[in-house]
């Protein structure tokens, strides 16, 4: 069986260096040796573990804290050296786009030059930019342009501004405010936030081709999705169509990070085999321990491979 993954990640030295500050010590060690290869030690991971394809992008936040000049160069850095990597290992790596969202119009265009000029099969984007979500109608001329291209917009978490880390997750030993904060719990239900602000803006009605993807199982959604269904309401939001319908129609999920039987079994209930897919969150997780969950989760023949590869396929013309 042939296994694609789409959030795997990577870094540069001058991304890693750029974001020392914000990052506070966190990614170090082989976790950060891990980061920065894309070769032999990538390959051979994958090797053991069955994974055929990785799609690649940019550890968070990469470059969205950045001021916008900087951001621009180091974003195109970043991508000329995972399309460097993806053409030495065609048939292995693939790339998301990483894009300068503090300029929302050099990161339309950096979209464009990825996509036509070096193969990318997308972008994607780490939450919020200084506090701003994707519904903020500056970032809208990204979404014009994956429009138009044809190609899905990745939305993955990122930390969380000083002010909601404050609000929401201050109050414990440092270590376990930053984890809840992040991979422990905030990530999930902010980016799931995210998606549901994209949807409520308007962003599905005046682009209705537009594909996000977000992993961690869908980041809580298909968990929610009948109860925001029933209070936001096409009366209350005045969309085209239910907050579900959106879900259902513009988005797809990964199982990045996420390798239970429960959470998959909510998904493929509320959301269908058509939209998951096999993800893993490499080096952040293993890509063993995934594939393992995969070939033992209570799928049926023809599901398992839509998830392992089909819908990738698909959607991403892999
Ligand atoms: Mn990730």
């Amino acid at each position: 069986m042939r296994v694609i993954t789409l959030e795997e990640h990577f870094w540069t030295g001058a991304l890693r260096d750029a974001n020392r500050a914000l990052l506070a010590g966190r990614l170090t060690g082989e976790l950060a040796d891990n980061l920065i290869d894309l070769g032999p030690r990538r390959l051979a991971d994958m090797d053991e573990a069955g994974i055929d394809v990785q799609v690649i992008s940019v550890t968070a936040p990469a470059a969205q804290e950045l001021d916008p000049k900087t951001s621009v160069a180091l974003s195109r850095d970043a991508n000329d050296q995972l399309a460097e990597a993806v053409a030495a290992h065609p048939g292995r790596f693939a790339g998301f786009a990483t894009l300068p969202t503090p300029d929302p119009e050099a990161a339309a265009a950096e979209l464009e030059r990825t996509v036509t000029g070096l193969g990318f099969k997308g972008a994607l984007i780490n939450g919020h930019t200084g506090g701003r979500f994707l519904d903020d109608p500056a970032f809208w001329p990204i979404f014009e342009r994956a429009d138009a291209l044809g190609v899905p917009v990745y939305l993955h978490p990122t930390y969380p501004t000083a002010t909601v880390m404050e609000a929401y997750y201050a109050g414990f030993e440092a270590p376990v405010s930053a984890t809840l904060a992040t991979s422990g719990w905030g990530w999930h239900v902010e980016t799931g936030l995210h998606v549901l602000r994209l949807v409520l803006a308007g962003v599905f009605d005046r682009f209705p081709g537009l594909q996000i993807i977000v992993g961690h199982m869908g980041e809580n959604l298909p968990f929610s999705l009948a109860r925001a269904d029933e209070r936001l309401t096409p009366v209350a939001t005045g969309l085209k169509r239910t907050v579900g319908d959106y879900i259902r129609e513009n988005v797809y999920i990964t199982t990045a990070g996420y390798f239970t039987d429960p959470p998959l079994l909510c998904a493929l209930t509320v959301l269908g085999a058509d939209r998951i897919m096999f993800s893993v969150d490499y080096p952040f997780s293993s890509n063993a321990r995934a594939r393992a969950w995969l070939d033992a989760a209570p799928l049926s023949g023809a599901d398992r491979e839509k998830i392992a590869h089909g819908n990738a396929e698909r959607l991403l013309g892999l």
